[in-house]
């Protein structure tokens, strides 16, 4: 008797193999993996696979079902919400999430996909080491390392992507390869930030930093001016130190109270002086409501999530952009966007730095000379995206891990127009059928033309 004999799930027919991964609506789990942080979505089938082999027969049975929506997961956290779908397929990556030290000596860690960040600061720190990788520890490894990854120490130690040593990936057609600088060299450029569009990372090899203690300074200010609390914000960041990575995360003003403006940095010592040295131009831009400046360790800061499932509900509304300088034209212009009621938070990211020191062409992630990530959450987006459409004249590029606008021009955005052409072209012979399609498609030639 064939062990692999068929089994029925609902209008579905999956391998006996793939049996115990499976959940379909009515399953008591089904609530748990329908829906993303961002977005509701209510799939056909979800295979909640738990090792390589079944990511390859899930990836078969996406195949045999091409008129199908096929939706990759990780961390569940993509703000696209493209990792859920309605009626199509998901492959759940989340229970593959084991992180391991290759080799203590280069500071080589091996981590899978579905593992969460503040996982992985939390296994690095006994060693002394960090990964930077973004703000929020429930994020996961998959979506957030095959894109950029822009986080708290970017400036010092550049992005996720740029500690990327090797991949492991199945590929559209079901096989497996290594990419690295060494083997799949085309695949490894193009992993690193467009790896969505390529297959399925089913392990990174890192390596990763030396971090010990850090300074930890969370601001809350009094932003009644807001162009020019930006513009001094976006001048004092540029101009110190590499140590120094600082976020700002901003709201409209409520119930008649001033604008306020919370303001996250790092500064990577554990020395009082120089931390104040770093954080005290910041505190000076305007009077305080609160403070609370610490050394504590990287993971400490990660360790901000909260457990449960996601349960997110609608489509997001989120637009983004990248900007060299935070001028007093683009002050202005955010100014008014805060104050048109269509954000409820805009959030700006330091990049620069490190991140600058990478050729563009190095990686498929090109847009290296911005100094911030710029991103707002809306509620309509048909008003947001007819005002960020004026504001984007500021902007020199996008970072997709923070976009939900599935126009077309966005990849043109995204990617300078050499990266594109070569993503194209790789598309083209990696995925010629378009396997891989639900998340910011680069379209391989052929299916444009
Ligand atoms: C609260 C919050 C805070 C954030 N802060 C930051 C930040 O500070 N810095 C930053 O850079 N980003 C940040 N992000 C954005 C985040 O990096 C992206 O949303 C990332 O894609 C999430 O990864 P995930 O695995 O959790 O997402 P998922 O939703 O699981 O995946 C997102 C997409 O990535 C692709 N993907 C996932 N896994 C794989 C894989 N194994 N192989 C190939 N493709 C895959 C799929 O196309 C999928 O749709 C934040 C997001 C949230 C929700």
């Amino acid at each position: 008797m064939n062990d692999n004999h068929p089994i029925k799930f609902g209008p579905f027919i999956v391998p006996a193999s793939l049996a115990a991964t499976v959940i379909v609506p009515g399953d008591v789990s089904y609530a748990r993996v329908k829906s993303t942080y961002m977005r509701g979505g209510s799939p056909g089938i979800v295979f909640q696979v738990k090792k390589r082999d079944e990511i390859v027969e899930a990836l078969a049975f996406a195949r045999s079902h091409a008129d199908l929506p096929l939706a990759v997961r990780s961390g569940g956290h993509g703000i696209s919400g493209r990792s859920t779908n309605d009626g199509g397929i998901v492959i759940d990556l989340s229970r593959i999430n084991r992180i391991e030290v290759l080799d203590a000596s280069t500071r080589r860690v091996h981590i899978e996909p579905g593992a969460r960040w503040m996982d992985v600061a939390t296994a690095l720190a006994p060693y002394g080491w960090a990964l930077s990788s973004g703000d929020y520890g429930g994020v996961g490894v998959g979506g957030l390392a095959t894109a950029g990854g822009i986080g708290w120490l970017s400036r010092e130690h550049g992005l996720t992507i740029d500690h990327l040593r090797a991949v492991e990936m199945v590929l559209a057609d079901g096989s497996v390869v290594r990419a690295s600088d060494e083997e799949n060299v085309n695949l490894f450029w193009a992993v690193r930030g467009a790896g969505a569009n390529f297959g399925i990372v089913t392990s990174f090899e890192f390596e990763v930093d030396e971090v010990g203690p850090i300074g930890w300074a969370q601001l809350v200010f009094d932003a009644s001016d807001t162009a020019g609390f930006l513009e001094k914000w976006g001048a004092i960041i540029e101009a110190a130190p590499r140590d120094l990575t600082s976020f700002l995360f901003m709201g409209p003003p409520r119930g008649g109270r001033p604008a306020v403006a919370q303001v996250m940095a790092v500064v990577d010592s554990d020395k009082p002086d120089i931390i104040i040295n770093r954080i005290q131009p910041i505190a000076d831009i305007s009077p305080m409501y609160d403070q609370q400046v610490v050394v504590t360790s990287y993971a400490q800061i990660m360790a901000n999530a909260q457990e449960g499932d996601h349960n997110g509900q609608g489509e997001p509304t989120v637009r983004s952009g990248l900007i060299e300088h935070i001028t007093p034209e683009f002050a202005a212009a955010v100014a008014r966007l805060i104050r048109s009621g269509v954000v409820y938070v805009l959030q700006i990211r330091a990049v620069g730095g490190a991140v600058s020191d990478v050729d563009p062409d190095a990686t498929a992630y090109g847009n290296r000379t911005a100094n911030f990530a710029v991103t707002a959450f809306g509620v309509s987006r048909e008003r947001m995206n007819a005002l960020w459409d004026e504001i984007s004249v500021h902007f020199k590029g996008l970072y997709l891990s923070f976009e939900t606008d599935l126009r077309p021009e966005r990849l043109n955005d995204a990617f300078p127009s050499r990266t594109i052409e070569r993503l194209r072209e790789l598309k083209s012979s990696y995925d010629p059928n378009n396997v891989f399609r639900d998340n910011f498609n680069i379209a391989p030639q052929a299916l444009i033309n």
